[in-house]
């Protein structure tokens, strides 16, 4: 199906600069949010929105805005989309919570279904739903010590993992994630991330994946002790870090020690997953089968909902009523849930993610031999990133990366940036976006370069 067919139809699907960006309307609704929201929230793009659909944003002022974003990869089925909005809404008119917890019902248990379905292995699974990414990696920690009975974790440089006191544990990045918020929550351990860009030996050559993995395998054996740990939680593909994809061969290493070992391989699909690679989860790349799985974001175009789903012996060691939460799998995120797996499964959205990669890396590589300062160009499917160097070196190059997103919003192009360092643009347009919108943003793109490096 084409963008316009997916939700696309309500919103014309072109660009529109109608005034400054934020324009009047938002700057006023701006101060109004500054009186009364907590300086704690930022937000990328202060263009308040009032719709969206297909691969635009439209603001209060009329500019219509084009999303590179996906509001970080969770609109992927694209925003509004009419699947998840008409599952919704018979749901909010039927009923709008019971609790799981206190009265079940079907579409719960149907999510569950279709996770057991899709996420990779055919082992017999069982899945519990939550309200965020972070809960649900917090969820999985929890299951992987109960079953294990140990305590350690290992996680990854670059890491991301979410904003609870646990995952910023988990979490690499200090400022802003970490920084002042702490004591965090001990036996968490962190390991050396395969980051092809980056990452050369002594010699000067590419550390090979499997290498990579004996780094961190060694790192546990040393500094923890394999008997020790519970779980070893990782991105398929980095997503804050910077869509770091690693070096071939360094995931199924440590799903093999993982096994070997005892220890819980949980894959944190909450920004990979969901069709984003053009695979309905990133881990299909590299055929690996983690014990446990996370997921959200993309999971039910919108609407806040997480999982934990895998292996039924690991996730049935944790007894009844040890698990869950008010909300979690609330009917609504449930019914949108269906929608959104109902598009990604039958409306050629996987196809979609592989062809819009193609043209974003089409065009970043056409941008990275005519500006040396594009060093990396990276991704699977529609999760694409470009990491910005100094010109003849790979010193990261924030500074460009801020001129390209300031240079982007001002001609309505909404981009994200992301990376350790600040300096990787990271694109992830919902799978509902026209080449020609996605075109049009590249053009301002290089334009930006441009300008920022005449
Ligand atoms: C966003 C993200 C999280 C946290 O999800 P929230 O819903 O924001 O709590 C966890 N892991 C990864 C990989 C993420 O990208």
């Amino acid at each position: 199906m084409t963008a316009l067919e997916i939700g696309g139809e309500a919103l014309p699907q072109e660009r529109k600069v109608v005034t400054e960006i934020p324009g009047p309307k938002s700057r006023e609704l701006e101060s109004r949010r500054t009186a009364a929201v907590a300086t704690g929230v930022g937000s990328s793009l202060p263009a308040y929105v009032v719709a969206a659909g297909g691969g635009i944003l439209k603001d209060a002022d009329g500019n219509q805005i084009i999303d590179l974003g996906s509001g970080i990869a969770v609109t992927t089925a694209g925003n509004s989309n009419p699947k998840v909005v008409k599952a919704a809404t018979e749901q909010l008119e039927a009923f709008t919570h019971t609790c799981f917890m206190v009265n079940p019902y079907e579409s719960y248990v149907e999510v569950a279904e279709a996770l057991n379905r899709l996420t990779p292995g055919d082992h017999e699974k069982r899945t519990v739903l939550l309200n965020s990414g972070a809960e649900a990696v917090e969820n999985a920690v929890k299951i992987a010590r109960a079953h294990t009975g140990r305590d350690a974790v290992v996680v990854f440089d670059h890491a991301y993992h979410g904003r609870t006191n646990l995952t910023m544990a988990m979490t690499a990045k200090a400022h802003p994630y970490k920084a002042g918020f702490g004591p965090f929550a001990g036996e968490v351990y962190r390991a050396p991330m395969s980051y092809p860009f980056r990452d050369n030996d002594a010699a000067g050559t590419k550390v090979s994946g499997e290498d990579a993995a004996k780094r961190v395998i060694t790192m546990i054996e040393k500094q923890i002790g394999s008997e020790h740990v519970a779980a070893i939680v990782i991105e398929p593909i980095q997503g804050e870090g910077g869509f770091i994809v690693p070096a071939e061969g360094f995931l199924p290493a440590l799903v093999e020690f993982a096994r070997e070992n005892g220890i819980v391989f949980v894959a944190d699909e909450v920004q990979a997953g969901f069709a984003r690679t053009g695979k309905m989860f990133a881990s299909e790349w590299e055929g690996i089968v983690p014990d446990l799985i996370t997921t959200a974001k993309g999971i039910a175009g919108g609407l806040p909902l997480s999982a934990v789903t895998g292996r039924k012996e690991i996730m049935d060691s944790v007894g009844p009523g040890r698990l869950g939460g008010t909300y979690g799998g609330n009917p609504t995120a449930c019914a949108a849930a269906l929608g959104a797996i109902d598009a990604f499964e039958n409306d050629g959205l996987l196809e979609n993610a592989t062809h819009i990669g193609e043209i974003i890396t089409d065009r970043l590589v056409k941008l990275q031999a005519k500006f040396p300062e594009v060093g990396d160009v990276r991704g699977r499917g529609a999760m694409v990133a470009a990491e910005f160097v100094q010109r003849d070196s790979i010193e990261p190059n924030p500074e460009l990366v801020k001129k390209i997103v300031d240079h982007c919003a001002k001609n309505g192009v909404l981009v994200l940036s992301t990376g350790t360092f600040g300096n990787v643009l990271r694109f992830l347009p919902p799978l509902t976006i026209s080449d020609e919108l996605l075109n049009e943003a590249f053009d301002i793109i290089e334009e930006a370069l441009e300008s920022a490096l005449a």
